[in-house]
This record gives structure tokens, sequence and C-alpha cells, in this order.
């Protein structure tokens, strides 16, 4: 079975083509992208070129599905077929305004492959299915009524990165009945059975250019840094991450800037470029704090900080750890930012191993030291897996 995974920019088109064997695994046949795409049909057109070419599509016959890794939907969430249920284009719609960057892409690119590829199975996996089992009081901001009923809520991102990593860690802590249950976790209908004598508690860190922290219970989340929108949590790349609702007001008062500009701002010019001053990159920041730039090196400070506050917040939920997990660009290849973060937890059971951690860099591996109570692993991201399983599991249960 031929899955394409599609990713969406607003102005880019990158695919990844998985092939499933039938005893389960999983191999990545091609990948590739397009920058400045102005037309999607047209990087469709492409892609499916370039797959040809490769001897590995012939006809759209050799094509069982496209999966999206859709961000949130209003009203709608979970793994559903986008090209027979219209629900799918219509809830990316009713929340562009959250995710501007992210659900017009994703509505027009789907849209486009409808028309493109008449027959071709698409699936979208919201971002957010992950937090369908997130307890009701951490998901609620304290506002009224009426906007909670408009979607003011926290729904949480990053969940196919996440379940990866729950997947992964589970088996890496050899509890293959939770690994199991993360697999069945979006099969229609399954609700995730309660913790049982057992508890597997992980905290999952995806840091990557964006950023978030996940608390995981037997398999399922109980909560994330990210809130309403992917703006929220830890201080993103560009983005601002968690933000006082009383600054936005204040700014346009006192500097006089318009709603737009302040939006412009937050989505832009803030979290690690605008704390640093030298860029959006880890990379840049880092080598800028190295030579003694002082804003640079408070921009990790910062970001460090916030990814313990929220390491912290979920410790205390879980009641304890089984393993903390670093996934994601900043996560598998920084090992100074790891040890940063994991820095003064003995008496919390948690004690990185200096060499192992800094060895380990973009590859899976354990770096916790002997007397450390939890593990500490670094699990590189597979979110194009997940969405690709996803993608076969939700089109072989409607076959
Ligand atoms: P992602 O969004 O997961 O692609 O992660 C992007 C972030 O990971 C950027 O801030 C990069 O600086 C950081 N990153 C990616 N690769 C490396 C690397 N080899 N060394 C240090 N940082 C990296």
């Amino acid at each position: 079975m031929n899955i394409l995974v599609a990713n969406l920019g607003s102005t880019s088109f990158k695919f990844r083509l998985i092939r499933f064997d039938g005893a389960g695994g999983a191999s990545v046949l091609a990948k590739g992208g397009y920058e400045r795409v102005t037309d999607y049909g047209r990087a469709i057109d492409d892609c499916l070129g370039e797959l040809q070419a490769a001897g590995h599509v012939t006809t759209t016959a050799d094509l069982h599905g496209v999966g999206f890794k859709t961000v949130l939907g209003k009203n709608l969430t979970g793994c559903l077929r986008a090209d027979t249920d219209d629900r799918v284009i219509a809830a990316l719609d009713g929340f562009k305004e959250i995710a501007p960057a992210h659900n017009p892409p994703y509505a027009l690119g789907i849209a486009r492959f409808r028309e493109k590829l008449p027959g071709v199975p698409l699936v979208a996996l919201f971002e957010t299915a992950f937090y369908q089992w997130v307890p009701e009081a951490a998901t609620r901001y304290a506002v009224p009524q009426s906007w909670y009923d408009a979607g003011v809520r926290r729904y949480g991102f990053h969940g196919a990165s996440h379940k990866f990593v729950a997947e992964r860690s589970a088996e890496l802590l050899g509890r293959a009945d939770i690994a199991e249950r993360v697999r069945q976790l979006y099969r229609a209908g399954a609700t995730p059975v309660p913790a049982g004598a057992a508890p597997l508690r992980i905290i999952s860190c995806h840091l990557g250019g964006s950023s978030s922290v996940t608390g995981i219970r037997d398999g399922v989340a109980i909560g994330t840094s990210m809130g309403l929108s992917p703006q929220s949590g830890l201080p993103q790349n560009n983005r601002v991450g968690d933000l006082d609702s009383a600054a936005v007001p204040f700014v346009m008062k006192t500097l006089g800037l318009s709603l737009a500009e302040a939006e412009r701002q937050m989505t832009k010019e803030s979290g690690l470029l605008g704390l640093s001053g030298v860029g959006n990159d880890l990379r840049d920041v880092r080598a800028a704090a190295q030579q003694g730039n002082a804003r640079a090196q408070l921009a990790l400070d910062v970001f460090v900080q916030s990814a313990r506050h929220w390491i912290g917040a979920f410790l205390l939920e879980l009641n304890g750890l089984d393993a903390l997990v670093f996934t994601a660009g900043i996560g598998e290849n920084n090992p100074d930012l790891r040890a940063a973060i994991c820095a003064r937890l003995d008496q919390l059971g948690l004690v990185i191993d200096p060499a192992k951690n800094a060895a380990l860099r973009g590859t899976e591996g354990e770096i916790s030291a002997a007397n450390s109570r939890a593990k500490i692993f670094v699990i590189p991201a597979n979110e194009e897996l997940v969405v690709a399983r996803e993608t076969a599991r939700c089109i072989a249960a409607q076959s």
C-alpha cells in the first residue's frame, strides 16, 4: 500500500511516499518538495510526475491514499476522510482565524487534491486528535461561556509527534501493552481504558521551530503546553508563546499598534527571534550566545525555563515519571539545552548522563544516568509515519 503524506505550507508543498508491506513494515520510497508554491494543482502534478519518473507510482491506481497533518478544525478532530467528508474543509475554514498560517493552505490544498485525484482516498489527521481524552478541566480557560461556545479553549498541537513518542517510549520501556493501545487510539469508537495497576508516565518534549511539552499517562495525553493556537506555550522560533492577555491592548494603546500589527509582531517578530534579536533558528541563537551575546543567552534561558515550567506541571499531574523524552530539531540535536532542562532534578528522580547526552545527536537513545529513577530518551520525530499509518487505517476501516 502506497501512502503519500502531503505537508502543505502557505508557500510550500513537501511530500513523502511511504509504502507499507503486508507484514506491517513501512519504508520511505521517496521524499521531496517545492518552495514558493503559488498553485497547489501544479505542485500535485509535479509531485506525481516525480513519483512516476522514479517508477514508484505509474498511475493514480498505484496511490492508495494521501494523508494530511491538518492542524485544527472547528468542532472536528480525529482522523477523517477528506475526499468524501465535506466537514473537513468546512472545519478548517471555520478556524482559519486561529491558525492562519496552517488552515488556509490545507483547505485549499485538500480541495485541489480532490479535483486532481478523483477516487484517491484523502485522509486528514488533525494535530488536535491526540488530546481528545484530556480531562475537561485541563482544556478550559476562565473566559465567559460565550467565548467558550465560540471555540476558545485549549486544544493542543503536535499530536502526531507526541503520539509517536508515546508509542515508541512504551516500546523502549518494555510496555508492549501501552504501545499497542497508542496504535489503536484513533480507531473509531475506541475509548482508552483507564490507568492500570502500573501506569506508564511519560513527558514528551517536542522542541523545534515550534515547541510543545505534553504529559502522557498510559499512552493518552493528560495535557499539553499549547492551548487555543500554536502561538501558545513555549517561546516558538518567531512566535510569542504564552503571553498575558493584557499585553495586547497595552501595546496597542501605548505603542500605537493596530491589532493587525500587534498580531504580525507576535507571529513574526517574537519568540527566540524577538528575545535574542539574532534570528529564529536555535543554531544561530546558540552561536551568538557562545560569542557572549547576552540577549541570545537570555533567549536560551527563557526557552529552558519555559520547558521546565511545563515539565514540572506534568510531573505533578502524573505523580512521578517513567520517562522524559526529547524529540524534534532542537530536542534531538542540542545536548546543552537538554542538559540545562534536566539540571537539578535529581531529587525528583531525573539525572542526565553527561557523556551519553553529549554523544547523542539526531539518533534514538537513552541519555539518563544509572542512578536516574526515570529514563531520559531522545526519540527522533516521525510524524509522517504516524500520518501514513493512520491514513492507511482510516482507508482500510472504510473499504
Ligand atoms: P524542527 O522544527 O523540528 O525542524 O526544528 C527546527 C529547529 O531545530 C531549529 O531551531 C534548528 O536550529 C534546530 N536544529 C535542527 N537541526 C539542528 C542541529 N543539527 N543542531 C542544532 N540545532 C538543530
